[in-house]
């Protein structure tokens, strides 16, 4: 039976900026969040908005992501904290020097806006930065936002736009009928829906799995530590050229910096705030190096440490694909799914509504994974 309504299952940045491009168009459209909005990676994460060190295939999304974000940004009255001051990946030695060197080039020919500085004038940018700094690049139209409040606010720009959000709603089946998916159950009874949108991170391909599709996501761990307010330092999101440790100052001040992704042995799905807490040697690690690059993060105040499980896929690229009647999935954005999320959520309004997309869409269909698998593709995170 036709419901008229659309179900998104999870209230990341994915799910609620596909229910506020599904609300724009005038689709009825139901948003289920098992714990509360941006409970995992998107209240986990750094907030980058970057284009630079993307994917050929993700690029022209980061591109447009960039657009989406200011208009955004000034359509909420500023509440998801959009600032657009550059992106600075870093060199600490020769080695790192010849890799941005490299990646600076590959990135302007594929007509990123984006330069390649020595220390000086990286510190003339961005002056708390370490005398120890040898060379950076520059995309000066990255950014970064609130992740919060990002979410938050599209959640309630897609709430004013009819959509209904409920949390503590947990999906935990997918019903079909004919081939075709017709809801979810969940812990609060069955939903029938036109179309379900799986927008639910690790947690998707446990739903996807009965139904023979094959989402391979593997978890991965990244620290973060954030202090209390600080004096203004910096307004860019840096990187450094091996991705093993990034930083921003949030708007109020607050420095978060995150170490690289390392392995993590747990459940993907029965992790627990406690299970991905940091361990003390590790955030002493993160600390020692952060501050190397930084060095005003040492008389900083902390506030919190928190782990942040990352959705890897084996290729580091989402699946966003209907690959069956009444179902698109959106899922496994890799570590770097914050700053595309509001593109994200209009390709999934295209999809759901087959709507032609702007975008290739090919390197994001889910039948990729079910084709022979190469290595694991390395993950990095530069904000
Ligand atoms: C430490 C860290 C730093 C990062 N830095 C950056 C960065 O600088 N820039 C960037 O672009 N990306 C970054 N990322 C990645 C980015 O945060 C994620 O890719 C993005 O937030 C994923 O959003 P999502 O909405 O797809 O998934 P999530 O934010 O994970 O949302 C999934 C939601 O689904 C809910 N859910 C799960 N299962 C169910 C169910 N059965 N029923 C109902 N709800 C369910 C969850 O509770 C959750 O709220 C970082 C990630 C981490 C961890």
């Amino acid at each position: 039976m036709a419901t008229g309504e659309v179900l998104i299952v999870g209230g990341g940045i994915t799910g609620v900026a596909a229910a506020l491009a599904l609300a724009e168009r005038g689709v009825g459209v139901r948003l289920i969040e098992r714990d509360r909005l941006a409970a995992m990676g998107s209240g986990w994460t750094l907030g980058g908005v970057r284009q630079s060190g993307r994917d050929p295939a993700e690029l022209p999304l980061a591109r447009a992501a960039v657009a989406r974000w200011a208009e955004l940004d000034a359509r909420l009255g500023g509440r998801p904290g959009y600032r657009r001051r550059g992106n600075l990946r870093l060199a600490r030695d020769e080695a790192e020097v010849e890799t941005i060197r490299a990646l600076a080039a590959t990135q302007a020919a594929a007509g990123l806006d984006i330069a390649l500085l020595d220390g000086e004038a990286a510190r003339r940018i961005a002056p708390a930065l370490s005398r120890d700094i040898l060379a950076a690049s520059f995309c000066r139209d990255d950014g970064h936002a609130d992740p919060i409040a990002a979410v938050t606010a599209l959640a309630d720009e897609a709430q004013r736009l009819g959509a209904q959000i409920e949390s503590g709603v947990a999906a935990t089946a997918l019903t079909t009928r004919g081939g075709a998916v017709t809801g979810v159950e969940t812990n609060a009874g069955r939903r029938e829906a036109d179309c379900v949108v799986l927008a639910c991170g690790l947690h998707a391909p446990a739903l996807l799995a009965p139904l023979g599709l094959d989402l391979p996501i593997a978890a991965r761990i990244v620290l973060v530590l954030q202090t209390t307010p600080a004096p203004p330092l910096f307004e860019q999101v840096f990187g450094v050229a091996n991705a093993d440790c990034a930083g921003r100052q949030e708007i109020d001040g607050r420095l978060r910096v995150t170490t690289g992704v390392s392995d993590w042995k747990g459940d993907a799905t029965g992790w627990t705030a406690d299970s991905i807490q940091p361990r003390a040697r590790d955030v002493a690690t993160l600390i020692a190096r952060a501050g190397a690059i930084l060095p005003a993060l040492h008389e900083a105040r902390v506030a919190r440490v928190w782990g942040g499980l990352i959705d890897l896929t084996p290729d580091g690229l989402p699946a966003l694909d209907a690959p069956c009647p009444g179902l698109v999935v959106a899922s496994g954005f890799s570590g770097h799914g914050f700053g595309i999320g509001p593109v994200s959520g209009e390709i999934v309004a295209d999809l759901v509504t087959g709507a032609a997309s702007p975008f290739d869409l090919a390197p994001f269909r889910l039948a990729r994974f079910s084709t022979a698998r190469g290595p694991a593709a390395p993950l990095t995170l530069h904000g």
